[in-house]
Parts: structure tokens; C-alpha cells; sequence
């Protein structure tokens, strides 16, 4: 076996890192859809996600660990007489092993997405939970609820379907972050104040303070998109 052989091995492994990260992604996604169906009552499910999501993390701290193990002894075979080519099998095998027994659950728990994964479950039962109480508190009439879930996709500022939505805490409304700051702040350094663009809205004076990132409505769009993209 070749030097450069091993090399191009190598960078197909490293590509099944990217691999295992959208795995990571997709898993993430699952919990949050049972957070949303069934709130944190299912925490077998989401249990088990979690253990999944953190074997994930085990596998790519391993392909990390057996990566650094081969740079590291090819360097080293290339500054040696050739025949030290014939012990670099052992070599690495024995700086993995070296490697991968130094991994702690504590590393593993570290991965930037399994805190993620944490992190969005956590944030996304609490807002799920606010927003089911706020529902019961309204009780408008299911048709009224149908034609505003339609609708409500749409940036009153831009007319398109929102991407990243923030939720007006004082009015209620939605509109997409990035439109909502931009008018923000060209109202105000014209010493003005920016009014609730939804028609119809008592809320003269929106303030960036009052914006909430809507991680709620941000996967139902998201959902929407996926549905719609099939048909
Ligand atoms: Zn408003």
C-alpha cells in the first residue's frame, strides 16, 4: 500500500464525518417532532434519541482519532529508511488505540450537536408549552385558527414565507428577523418609530427588544416547505 493511497482513503473517511453530522441533524429533527406531537411526556423516545445521537458522536470521535493517528505515523514513516512502511500498520493501530482509550463520556457529551441537540430539545418543550397555553387562552372558532395557520407563514414586511421568525411579544405578530431589524433600524435613525406592519395593528412603536426568534413556527414553516416540496 501506497502513501497516497492511504491518503485518499483518508479523506473518504473524513467525508463519512459530514455524513455522520447530517445523521446528527436528522436525529435532532425526530426529537424535536415528538417535543412537538407529544411534548416531553415521551422521554423513552427522546432517551433513546439521545443515545443515539451520542453514538454518533463516539463514531466521529474515533474517525477523528484514527485520522490523526495516520497523519501523525505517516509523517513520521516519511522520515524513515522504507522499510519503516512495513510497521506503519501497527503503528497507527497502536496510536488509535491510544487515542480512542483517552475519549471520556465527557468528550462525547461535548460534541457542539449533541449540545445542540440538548439545547433545542429543552428550549423547544418550553416554547411549545407556552405557546399550547396561549392557544386555550384565545379559543377562536377552528376557522378562523385554519386561515390564520395559512397565512401566518407570510413576512407582513416582505410578502414572502418567512425564514427565521420572530414573534412581536406585545402584539402577537410575526414577521421574518432579518426584514423586521432592517426597518427597525432605518426608522429609528430617522428618529422615528417603526409601526406593527400587520393591518390593522394598535402597536405604534416596535422595538427590537420586544422580538422573540419563533423556533415553534420556524419548524412548521420548515414542515410546510417539506410537504409542499413532495406534491
Ligand atoms: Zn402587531
Amino acid at each position: 500500500m501506497s502513501l497516497s493511497s492511504v491518503q485518499s482513503t483518508l479523506s473518504t473517511l473524513k467525508s463519512c464525518q459530514d455524513d455522520i453530522g447530517a445523521c446528527m441533524d436528522m436525529v435532532s429533527d425526530v426529537a424535536l417532532g415528538i417535543v412537538e406531537a407529544q411534548g416531553m411526556d415521551n422521554s423513552p423516545a427522546l432517551k433513546k434519541l439521545e443515545e443515539m445521537i451520542l453514538e454518533c458522536s463516539r463514531l466521529d470521535r474515533e474517525i477523528s482519532c484514527f485520522v490523526e493517528s495516520v497523519d501523525e505515523k505517516t509523517a513520521q514513516v516519511r522520515r524513515e529508511p522504507p522499510d519503516a512502511m512495513f510497521h506503519l500498520r501497527n503503528a497507527v493501530k497502536e496510536r488509535f488505540t491510544e487515542l480512542t482509550a483517552g475519549v471520556t463520556d465527557a468528550d462525547l457529551q461535548r460534541h457542539s450537536k449533541v449540545v445542540a441537540f440538548r439545547d433545542s430539545v429543552r428550549k423547544y418543550a418550553m416554547q411549545a408549552g407556552q405557546t399550547a397555553a396561549e392557544n386555550e387562552e384565545e379559543e377562536f372558532d377552528e376557522d378562523i385558527a385554519v386561515t390564520q395557520s395559512q397565512t401566518n407563514f407570510t413576512c407582513p414586511l416582505t410578502q414572502v414565507e418567512m425564514v427565521n421568525p420572530v414573534k412581536n411579544k406585545k402584539c402577537g405578530h410575526h414577521y421574518d428577523q432579518e426584514a423586521v431589524l432592517e426597518m427597525i433600524k432605518a426608522k429609528h435613525k430617522n428618529k422615528k418609530k417603526f409601526r406593527c406592519p400587520k393591518v390593522g395593528c394598535g402597536n405604534t412603536d416596535v422595538q427590537q427588544s420586544d422580538l422573540k426568534l419563533d423556533l415553534l413556527m420556524k419548524r412548521m414553516i420548515q414542515n410546510h416547505k417539506r410537504q409542499s416540496g413532495k406534491t
